[in-house]
């Protein structure tokens, strides 16, 4: 009897590969489940090797021996045959480079050696070439037997080779340990041919395999633990691969637009699961499909989805791919989440080849394209003046600080009651001699990420401050301009002292000045901010909450800060028109009064819009239906004309 310790001693180690990747979660991509696949069939393989063993002992067998015996041995040769193109395949899939193997042909030829072996398997129940398992003898081997051999030798080395040619797409450990399963298998290999008693065939390749599992796919690297999805960084590391390969792929990415909002809201635990119930949704879709895809998970809400299928329509996908997300995530909808996500897709060489340029892309997708547009392609958004204004973000910040690039155009503020404009707001554009005038919805979180936030925002106060001085707001019957603060900027320790220079430089009283801040503000309140806040309101400074509305803001919180008007945002207005909208609309003004605050109501574009704004009671109203935001000069006539003043000659 020969000696199956070795066997023996394979199963539990493949049995704790087979767990680890599933309790690892390891399953996801292309790659993994052609590995687990190879560790099934070896596993079936260790088995048939040790109940061979038993089967064909002691001699001479019975009848029905001889038929479980044959049956074992042709399962046995049939599925370690199967390994060694499972294994070939998976190298080429660990490569990243499995298009090559794609075609029919090269199907063909991947396959074809291996059909060999099954014809030969299956001639082997007529004559016995292969082996033979008789009542006397028990098994042996057939005068075929090293031609079956020769084929697996033949895909060690096709294989063995394909690895030593892709050494450049691999890190050096994990090439190690894709070589080391067929250098493990030759060694097996010979030692079986010296000593056949010794069978360690199954144990070595189950050896390698663990080598694959411990250095090959470390999910600490390619798995994000908290949602069980491939990583950034893995995505970061196979689309170099493929764009070293020059493989033809699509990437879907796709930004929750509201994913800060939302994780704060539910916080970090359940926002884990709200992604994975988005990744579900979109698997969902996708597998019903039968599309092969690898998606990968950013933080805080990035999904990037690799098809390797360039045929595939994705954007006819998307509706039905939110919608899958959407009910997988019925439970948040109930606490008023939304799920709000923006697709791109990119093909990949077509439309860019940079990896640079695709992690951009991906990374800026809310910025880009217009709002509401839920699917866009990289071919449009690629041809746009916001794509190029992205991608040249640095020197264009750069020129707005030294060069004076920085303007602000004025947006008039109506007071509904006296049927004038009273006040106005201060916003930020940057006229840029190469790209033109660009927006603040681009540049200033491009400022704020870049840390340029305050040296901008100290040259946005200037310029306001310059413009208060310059004309006679009385004259105009504007009481104050208002100006946006950013949180980096409440946050300064000279603020305060910032201001007062100004103040002094251009003779400007505080009550012409009304600043801005966001919600975001109550969740970095600090000490400095505090005591900022409540320097200027104590010189005479006013203050307005902008975008309320927006974030999840509570009353609580709004009443321990000095603001004196709450500027209620365009979304709140935009759902008037719905019955929830509504009542939302009125009980905040309604709450608002009864604290009372002043309430100015952004965004309003429409005659419509203005009396329903008109029917609550609101004191002020800004929006596009009674002007845009305007340059300094042109601001100046329309104020001019319509509040009745004479212009200076
Ligand atoms: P915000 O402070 O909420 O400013 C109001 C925005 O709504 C402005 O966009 C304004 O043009 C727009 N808006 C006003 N009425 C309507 C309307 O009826 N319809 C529509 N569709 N839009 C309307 P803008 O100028 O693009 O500014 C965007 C944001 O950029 C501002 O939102 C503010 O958060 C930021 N920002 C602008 N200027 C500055 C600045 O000087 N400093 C800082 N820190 N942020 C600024
Ligand atoms: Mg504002
Ligand atoms: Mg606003």
């Amino acid at each position: 009897m020969r000696n199956v310790y070795f066997d023996i001693c394979s199963i539990p180690l493949y049995v704790l590969i087979l767990w680890t990747c599933y309790f690892r979660r390891i399953t996801k991509d292309h790659a993994s489940r052609v590995f687990i696949r190879m560790n099934v069939v070896s596993l079936v393989c260790a088995v048939l090797d040790i109940a061979m063993e038993f089967v064909v002992n002691p001699l001479p067998l019975s009848g029905g021996r001889v038929a479980l015996g044959t049956a074992i041995s042709f399962s046995y040769l049939l599925l370690r045959n199967a390994t060694l193109v499972l294994y070939l395949i998976y190298v080429y899939a660990a490569t990243r480079t499995e298009y090559r193997i794609r075609s029919p042909r090269a199907r063909f030829m991947i396959w074809a050696p291996n059909a060999v072996v099954v014809a030969l398997l299956l001639i082997n129940f007529v004559r016995p070439l292969v082996f033979s398992v008789t009542a006397e003898e028990g098994y042996a081997r057939g005068p075929l037997m090293p031609l079956v051999y020769a084929i697996a030798a033949l895909y060690g080395i096709v294989g063995g080779w394909y690895c030593l040619r892709s050494k450049k797409y691999l890190p050096a450990g994990k090439w190690i340990a894709l070589i080391s399963v067929y250098v493990l298998t030759f060694i097996a290999v010979f030692v079986q041919l010296f000593a056949p008693v010794l069978l360690v065939e199954m144990f070595s390749t189950a050896l390698g395999l663990l080598m694959i599992m411990l250095l090959v796919m470390r999910p600490e690297e390619s798995i994000d633990a908290s949602v069980g999805i491939a990583s950034w960084k893995s995505y970061q590391t196979d689309l170099q691969n493929i764009l070293r390969t020059g493989q033809p792929v699509q990437i879907a990415v796709v930004q929750v637009l509201n994913a800060d909002e939302i994780r704060s809201y539910i916080g970090e635990d359940d926002y884990a699961a709200f992604i994975r119930s988005a990744a579900d949704g979109f698997e969902e879709v996708l597998g019903g499909e039968k599309i092969d895809v690898t998606m990968y998970y950013e933080r805080p809400g990035a999904f990037y989805l690799i098809l390797e299928d360039m045929g595939v329509d994705v954007p006819a996908l998307v509706p039905r791919m939110v919608k899958a997300a959407r009910e997988k995530m019925g439970a948040y909808a109930g606490k008023g989440i939304r799920f709000d996500p923006r697709f791109c897709v990119i093909r990949c060489p077509e439309d860019l080849k940079e990896y640079q340029d695709i992690v951009n892309l991906g990374h800026r997708l809310s910025k880009l394209g217009v709002q509401g547009q839920e699917v866009f392609l990289a071919s449009e958004l690629i041809g746009s003046k916001d794509y190029a204004v992205t991608n040249h973000m640095d020197e264009i910040l750069h020129r707005a600080i030294t060069e004076g690039t920085l303007v602000m155009y004025y947006q008039p503020i109506y007071n509904m009651r006296e049927e004038k404009f009273r006040s106005a707001e201060a916003l930020a554009r940057i006229d840029d001699p190469k790209y033109g005038l660009i927006s603040p919805g681009l540049f200033i979180p491009a400022a704020e990420s870049a840390g340029l936030i305050l040296p901008m925002g100290d040259i946005i106060l200037e310029l306001v401050f310059r413009f208060i001085s310059e004309h006679d707001l009385a004259r105009l019957g504007l009481s104050f301009i208002e100006i946006n603060l950013s949180v980096a900027q409440c946050l300064q320790a000279d603020l305060v002292a910032t201001v007062k220079a100004l103040q002094d430089k251009y003779g400007v009283s505080p009550s012409q000045v009304n600043f801005e801040v966001t919600e975001t503000i109550f969740d970095n309140l600090s000490t400095t901010m505090d005591k900022n806040l409540r320097e200027l309101a104590s010189l005479g400074y006013s203050f307005s909450l902008d975008d309320y509305g927006v974030g999840y803001s509570n009353i609580q919180r709004l009443r321990t800060l000095p603001l004196d008007i709450i500027k209620i945002d365009k979304s709140m207005v935009d759902d008037m028109f719905t019955e929830d909208g509504e009542v939302i609309i009125k009980n905040t003004v309604r709450m608002m009064k009864g604290i009372h605050k002043e309430l100015i109501v952004e965004g309003v574009e429409t005659k419509e819009a203005i009396e329903a704004v008109n029917a609550l009671s609101c004191d002020f109203i800004q929006g596009f239906y009674y002007s845009k935001p305007l340059p300094e000069a042109q601001f100046l006539r329309f104020i001019e004309q319509n509040n009745g003043i004479a212009a200076r000659q």
